[in-house]
């Protein structure tokens, strides 16, 4: 069955981590963030962000999978789109997904190693799919860990700046948005996430 946003508890700080503080503490934020583990197929919610390739014609990872649950119309409706950009992020319907929107994004690829370009790349991505959802109207929205498959950016910097562009972009748009869940597929994401969301969204 789907897992509907009922099912998805709010994350919030556990009290006493030493690590130091990156960003203030900005209550509005409290209740807009989830961890989720699992297929992100699933979530019957607003909005999922597909790892996609520039062509948005799908490919493997959780490009496949999406594609498999929507059916063949997603891939019909992305044909038309003319393809994507690194960096930025365009919008479809769910089509057999539980989830009312796709919205595809193409990370960097990272095999060549990280830097600034990739860095700037990854946020954009974030950034840029938060802003179509809040464009049409989509208040909650579910991420996979971008780039951090078959394009080979190391999960363990790919955290930081998906953390790091949420929290930017929910700064300022707190409003258009209920909720940001991290759909953390593999165990050692979940821990990545769980480790560092703190940094990002701190309790006080
Ligand atoms: P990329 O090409 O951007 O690296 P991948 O699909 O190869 O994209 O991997 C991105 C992340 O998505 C990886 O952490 C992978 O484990 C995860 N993933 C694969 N299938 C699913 C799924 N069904 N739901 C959520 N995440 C998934």
């Amino acid at each position: 069955g789907s897992v509907s946003l009922d099912d998805l508890p709010v994350w919030t700080p556990t009290a006493g981590r030493s690590e130091p503080i990156r960003y203030q503490r900005n209550e509005k934020l409290d209740l807009k963030i989830s961890v989720f583990s699992g297929d992100i197929t699933k979530l019957e919610i607003d909005a999922i962000v597909n790892a996609a390739n520039k062509t948005l014609l799908g490919g493997g990872g959780v490009d496949g999978a999406i594609h498999r649950a929507a059916g063949p119309l997603l891939k019909k409706e992305c044909a038309s789109l003319h393809g994507c950009e690194t960096g930025e992020a365009k919008i479809t319907c769910g089509y057999g997904l539980p989830a009312k929107y796709v919205i595809h994004t193409v990370g960097p690829i990272a095999q060549g190693g990280v830097g600034e370009t990739e860095r700037n790349a990854l946020r954009s991505c974030y950034r840029n799919s938060l802003q179509a959802a809040a464009d049409n109207a989509a208040r909650s929205v579910a991420f996979p860990c971008i780039s951090t498959g078959i394009y080979g950016y190391p999960p363990e910097q790919a955290v930081h700046e998906a953390l790091a562009a949420v929290r930017e972009f929910l700064d300022v748009h707190h409003d258009k948005l209920d909720r940001v869940i991290f759909c953390v597929f593999l165990p050692t994401d979940k821990e990545l996430y769980l480790q560092n969301l703190p940094l990002y969204f701190p309790a006080a």
